[in-house]
């Protein structure tokens, strides 16, 4: 896609909303989404700038392993008799 140069075209500053031409307004070097004039630049964050991503990957890596479904809960002390209510069919 082809654009016009906009040698005469002017512009709004993201930041100031001030008229310029559209020529004068560049890239804002701490967020570069906004188009701003020349007093409005802001300088990049060094900290951020200079900053190296952490690392997120693992040296040795294994593979992944199955949990299975842990196996039906068996006492392995029977209940006691008589500490729990009757069941409903009359019962101890
Ligand atoms: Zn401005």
């Amino acid at each position: 896609m082809r654009y016009a140069s906009g040698k005469n075209a002017l512009a709004i500053c993201d930041r100031c909303s001030q008229t310029y031409p559209y020529l004068d307004l560049m890239a804002d070097g701490a967020n570069p989404a906004l188009r701003v004039c020349q007093d409005c630049y802001d300088d990049p964050d060094p900290i951020i700038r200079n900053r190296e991503p952490d690392p997120q990957a693992l040296a040795h890596p294994r593979p992944d392993v199955r949990f299975d479904v842990p196996p039906p809960y068996v006492p392995l002390i029977p209940d006691p008799p008589g500490q729990f209510p009757p069941d409903e069919e009359g019962g101890q």
